[in-house]
């Protein structure tokens, strides 16, 4: 295993005012590669304290210093230098990636890396374009708006998209001129500690975006916590968000909350089959199936159900599963072993409620933390594999027979992320689109995304949205001026 990576050695420490620094207690945690179960190397555990020292550079840097005093075009000079910077490091930040979570070095090089590099050139695009409105008030008067970052930004980003998750969230937050503190993932510290360094080569001045590893109870809820973090942007599990809602009420915490789901795939009697088939199973399978929108229930409806499942089965075999970072596997490892037990744990549970498990299952032998793709057939809406996020590879193949009854049944579950419509007849494409209770409807395909869309959730599974023109307002706040001029 290659641990020459500069990424893996130099900075596996803290990124804190433009410096790399070990954390004030000593402390430090191993990341694990979890297809070979082998440690990566050893990483910073930042503590409390120093999420403080992360924070005050960060105010520091939002106050006083060049990035306070910036042009907003010399800001969007340097997001789209650490998009340049990305792509040119693309080969090494997507081995780093693929090590650290264990998805497939071809989703890694083909589609997080180059996305996230793309999110900086976006968001680039965005710092002069950040415009006030003026306001039709009583005779007099003249009133006009101004949108003004908001200081200093608490990111916490999830295990299963890193690297492109961080950028979501630091690209926008930096356009419009705020200042970051990321604490990634404890699985998966690596690529943002990459894109640390690669910020400060982009010009990025110190300060402006902090790295912290750590704890999400340590590090994570001192940041949440901190009367100097104007508002945290997350991205994970519901139950986690809703302890940041509490936390953060002390101090009125803005927020952004992008948490689970359980959504629904539904594939009509009349949808082309070939495309559903491709369709459901990387709806499913994409990432190992850790994936927040994964389309993790898939309703067939009656007629096509038995042949769909049959075929969706022989397109499963077709995909190899193994070495992540062999260009020909289709499917990686669960990123940790505790991740691994809990999806094969809801296998349990499936069975155990009588659902019918069509292949996969189980763990292969040998090492890596590997589950192979799994199909229920026979699951009912109320049964535990419909109702929780299971964040792995676990299809919920769910029968239906009338629209009605697939709409009251894919709505019927507290998430509201995502969901997919299959049919070649596009009214009812359309108004199933608008019946289904979902931040994002993908009609006839699954999981696109682009930086320029909007992006979040209906109902517990979160809300504000990341991406695109909203996206970025998130980050802003607006501030009224009265001028007098009788
Ligand atoms: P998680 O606990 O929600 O973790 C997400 C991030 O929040 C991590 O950086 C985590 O740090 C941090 N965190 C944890 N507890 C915190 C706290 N009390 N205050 C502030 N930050 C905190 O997710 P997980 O444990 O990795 O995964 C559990 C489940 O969450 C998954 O099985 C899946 O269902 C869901 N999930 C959803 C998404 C999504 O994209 N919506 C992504 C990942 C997971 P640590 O690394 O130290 O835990
Ligand atoms: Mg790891």
């Amino acid at each position: 295993m290659t641990t020459d990576l500069r990424a893996t050695l130099k900075p596996a420490r803290l990124f804190i005012d433009g410096q790399w620094t070990d954390a004030l207690s000593g402390a430090a945690f191993k990341t694990i590669n979890p297809a070979t179960e082998e440690t990566i190397t050893e990483v910073a555990e930042a503590g409390a304290e120093d999420v403080d020292r992360a924070v005050q550079a960060a105010r520091r840097a939002f106050t006083s210093g060049p990035w306070a005093k910036m042009p907003p075009s010399e800001r969007g000079r340097i997001l789209w230098k650490i998009g340049d910077l990305i792509e040119a490091n693309l080969q090494e930040m997507a081995r780093l990636e693929t090590l650290d979570q264990g998805k497939t070095i071809t989703d890694s090089s083909r589609v997080d890396v180059p996305m996230a590099a793309d999110c900086f050139r976006y968001f680039a695009g965005w710092t002069t374009k950040i415009e006030g409105e003026t306001i039709p008030v009583r005779g007099g008067s003249l009133n006009y708006t101004l949108r003004e970052p908001i200081g200093v930004i608490g990111s916490i980003t999830p295990w299963n998209f890193p690297i492109l998750m961080a950028a979501w969230k630091v690209a926008p937050a930096l356009a419009a001129g705020n200042t970051v503190v990321l604490k990634p993932a404890q699985q998966t510290p690596l690529t943002a500690l990459f894109l640390a360094e690669l910020a400060h080569e982009a010009g990025l001045p110190p300060g402006v975006l902090n790295v912290i590893p750590g704890r999400g109870t340590v590090a994570g809820s001192a940041l949440v916590q901190h009367p100097l973090v104007g508002k945290i942007a997350f991205t994970g599990s519901t139950e986690v968000g809703r302890d940041i809602m509490r936390r953060g009420s002390d101090t009125l915490k803005r927020l952004t909350l992008e948490l689970g789901g359980k959504s629904p795939n539904v594939v009509f009697a009349d949808a082309d089959l070939d495309q559903a088939i491709r369709g459901a199973s990387n709806g499913i399978f994409f990432n190992k199936g850790e994936v927040c929108t994964a389309g993790s229930r898939l309703f067939l409806e009656d007629a096509l159900h038995d042949a769909f499942v049959d075929r969706l089965q022989a397109h499963l075999a077709k995909l190899t599963q193994g070495d992540p970072l062999d260009p020909k596997t289709r499917i990686g490892p669960q990123v940790s072993e505790a991740q691994m037990k809990q999806v094969l744990s809801y296998v349990d549970k499936g069975k155990a409620e009588g659902a019918r498990l069509v292949c996969g299952g189980e763990r292969p032998a040998g090492r890596g933390y590997f589950v192979r793709p799994t199909i229920f057939t026979g699951v009912r809406n109320d049964m535990t594999l419909a109702r929780e996020e299971i964040f792995g590879p676990v299809l919920a193949v769910v029968r239906f027979k009338e629209l009605e009854e697939v709409l009251a049944a894919a709505n019927d579950t507290p998430y509201g992320l995502a969901a997919g419509v299959w049919t070649k007849d596009i009214k009812k494409a359309h108004r199933t689109a608008r019946l289904l209770q979902a931040g994002t409807v993908w009609i006839n395909t699954y999981g696109l995304y682009d930086n320029a869309m909007p992006f979040g959730g209906l109902k517990q599974s979160g809300y504000g949205r990341e991406l695109g023109r909203q996206g970025l307002l998130e980050y802003t706040q607006t501030k009224s001026v009265w001028v007098d001029l009788a």
